[in-house]
Parts: C-alpha cells; sequence; structure tokens
C-alpha cells in the first residue's frame, strides 16, 4: 500500500520531481490529501497527473469511515474505520465546550495484552502507518464537515487501540504531520499520548522535541497488582513510570496526566489511595480517575460510581488534583477495542 499521506510535504516534492512536476504541486496535493480529498478529487491536479500517482499504485489515505454510531446521551461519536488492506479500526470524537477531541488508535489490535481492555483481545495484527493514522483525523474532521481552513477535530488523544511508543517512528512522523503548518497544523500542546510505560522508548521520546501532554497510564501503585493488571509492569515498574513522568515535568514543565480506572477490589482501597498519594507527592501532575468499562471478554468489574467519588476526594484530601472523567459514549462501546471486537466476533459468526 502506497499512501500519499504518509509523505511529509518534503517527501512528497522528491516525489513530484521524479515525475518531472514543479514543486508548487506537492503543496497542492500536500493540502488536498489532509483536506480529506481522494486523488480523483483533487480539482486543481491535472488529469494527467492524477492518472500518473494513480498508476504508480498511491492512495491518499487509504482510511475510510465504514460504520458510525452517536451516542444518545453525549453526543459522542464512535467510528469503525477501514484501512486499505482491510483491517477495521476504531475510534471516538467526543464534544467538549472548548472543542472537538479525536481519540485514535495507533495499531491494528495490541500486544500488551492488558487485564481488563479489549483492544489485545486478538494480539496485534499490525502497526498502522503514520498516514493511516493521519488519515483517521482527516476522515473525522471531513465527516464533521470540517476542512484545512476551518478544523473540526480541534484536540487529539492517542488512547484509541495500540500501544504508541511500540509503534514508535510512525507515530513520531503521525505527530509531525498533524502539526504541519500546511496540513491539519494542531497544537502539540492540544495533542496527548497515553503509553502503558514502555520506558526506552519514552527516554527516546524526551530527545524529540514534540512537547505534547505525557499521560501513563498507572492503574495500581502497586508491582504486585500492576503487574498482573498490565503484564508490562514486570519490565518497567511503578517507580520506573512514575519517575519517567518526574522526568517529563522536569524537562518539559508540562504537568503529566496518570490514568486511573478503578477495578473493584483490585485498586479502589483506601490503603491503595494512601500509597498513591505517597509515590506521587510534591510533584505537580493530574490523577485522571475513571471507572472501569466493563468488557465482557475480561469479566472484571468497575467500581461503583460512589466509590469512584470517595476514592477522588481520599487523594484530593492527599494533596493530589484528581478528577473523575465522565465515561463517555457508554452506550455505544465507548471503550477501546470494543467496537472492533465486537465486529470481528460478528464477522466470525456470519462466516
Ligand atoms: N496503550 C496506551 C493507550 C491506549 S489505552 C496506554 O496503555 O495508555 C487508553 C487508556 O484506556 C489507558 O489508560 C487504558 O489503560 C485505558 N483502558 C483500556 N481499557 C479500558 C477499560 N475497559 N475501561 C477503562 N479504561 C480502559
Amino acid at each position: 500500500m502506497k499512501l500519499l499521506a504518509d509523505l511529509t510535504l518534503s517527501e512528497l516534492k522528491e516525489l513530484m520531481t521524479l515525475f518531472g512536476e514543479r514543486s508548487f504541486r506537492a503543496e497542492q496535493i500536500y493540502r488536498n490529501v489532509h483536506a480529506g480529498k481522494e486523488i480523483a478529487e483533487m480539482s486543481n491536479i491535472s488529469s494527467a497527473l492524477k492518472d500518473r500517482i494513480l498508476k504508480e499504485g498511491y492512495e491518499a489515505t487509504g482510511v475510510r469511515i465504514i460504520e458510525h454510531y452517536t451516542s444518545k446521551i453525549d453526543d459522542t461519536v464512535k467510528f469503525l474505520y477501514s484501512l486499505g488492506d482491510g483491517n477495521v479500526i476504531e475510534g471516538v470524537l467526543m464534544r467538549y465546550k472548548y472543542g472537538n477531541t479525536l481519540c485514535v488508535s495507533t495499531q491494528v489490535g495490541c500486544r500488551m495484552n492488558c487485564a481488563f481492555c479489549a483492544s489485545g483481545l486478538n494480539g496485534l495484527k499490525r502497526n498502522l502507518s503514520a498516514g493511516e493514522i493521519l488519515g483517521e483525523v482527516i476522515a473525522a474532521n471531513l465527516f464533521d464537515g470540517g476542512d484545512l481552513k476551518s478544523r473540526k477535530i480541534t484536540n487529539i488523544v492517542l488512547m484509541g487501540s495500540g500501544e504508541p511508543f511500540d509503534n514508535y517512528d510512525n507515530v513520531m512522523k503521525f505527530l509531525r504531520l498533524v502539526n504541519s503548518e500546511e496540513g491539519l497544523n494542531i497544537s502539540y500542546r492540544n495533542i496527548s499520548l497515553s503509553t502503558c510505560g514502555l520506558i526506552d522508548a519514552f527516554d527516546r521520546f524526551l530527545g524529540e522535541d514534540i512537547p505534547i501532554t505525557m499521560t501513563f497510564s498507572l492503574h495500581s501503585p502497586r508491582d504486585e497488582v500492576r503487574s498482573r493488571l498490565m503484564p508490562v509492569n514486570r519490565k518497567y515498574g511503578v517507580d520506573r513510570i512514575v519517575d519517567a513522568a518526574r522526568r517529563y515535568f522536569e524537562k518539559t514543565k508540562r504537568r503529566v496526566v496518570f490514568e486511573y480506572s478503578l477495578i473493584k477490589g483490585e485498586n479502589d482501597t483506601e490503603e491503595d489511595a494512601a500509597l498513591l498519594i505517597k509515590k506521587l507527592k510534591g510533584f505537580p501532575c493530574i490523577v485522571n480517575v475513571i471507572v472501569l468499562n466493563y468488557v465482557q471478554e475480561r469479566g472484571l468489574q468497575g467500581t461503583s460510581r460512589k466509590d469512584a467519588y470517595r476514592f477522588v476526594s481520599l487523594l484530593e484530601k492527599g494533596g493530589l488534583s484528581a478528577t473523575v472523567r465522565r465515561s463517555m459514549g457508554t452506550d455505544i462501546d465507548g471503550a477501546c477495542g470494543q467496537l472492533r471486537a465486537k465486529y470481528i466476533a460478528e464477522k466470525k459468526t456470519e462466516e
């Protein structure tokens, strides 16, 4: 699969030179791709050049929205996208007062196999290319009536299926593409990347000069529990995660976020809150608490809302900033990987 969306503007310029075209064509094509135009729809490009591009085997992004579900509760939209090779991925568009946030997937499936998450149920299928991740943003922006000038997607969270740091190079390229001035130009300040804690990749990321918000999925301050919930903890334990977050703050002065999904009887006790306070004290961060979304195949239960608020007030009393995140789109399989898993299961029963 060759995707125009995988190319930076300078790579596209090289391609145009190879085709014997003037380099300003590259900028026209780049803008067309980032605005969501298919190659055939690029009205400012000659048919001869379009034919040449198509003959070379290129597609714009290859990403298409094949199904969408709008939540009756909060207008959240869940997308199922198809890729050029027939794989499917999902994303969520959440509407807030300050703008629209798109949650993007970075891999088809995931190999981290967290005990509560639907994304890892079928393992990792493959990495997404930079242009495919960008294609999710482009498709959702167009779906919502946006273009390059008036963007409908203002914020991005890399919190869909997949582990961003397990697809490092493509994710870095995606961040640069989506931030590019000639493209959607989404500010790094409006982008959050969530990791399960691949610290070696994170250390590399510290050298990239991409000042996004870093989010670490913590879910427990105890190694024993966290290793059970997240196998990756056997390699990168709690203290290494907290240390990495601290270093990110020291380097960027940006407040780091910890994700904490409350699971009944696993990570929601008073002792858990006390230990969390001890580990995170004196360090400007936010604990984003969410009640676990129930995933049938995983069987773990979320903490009650009442207990979730109790947990958060314990954290606050201990001096931490903590919020209970609204769980959005609960009527449309809002949690990571749920929709794709369902789609695959339905396909299997049809076959
Ligand atoms: N791989 C990355 C990003 C994807 S998951 C990471 O691990 O951070 C985004 C967030 O949703 C993570 O914090 C993840 O632990 C959490 N999550 C996954 N399944 C969930 C579920 N069923 N309920 C609540 N949170 C979940």
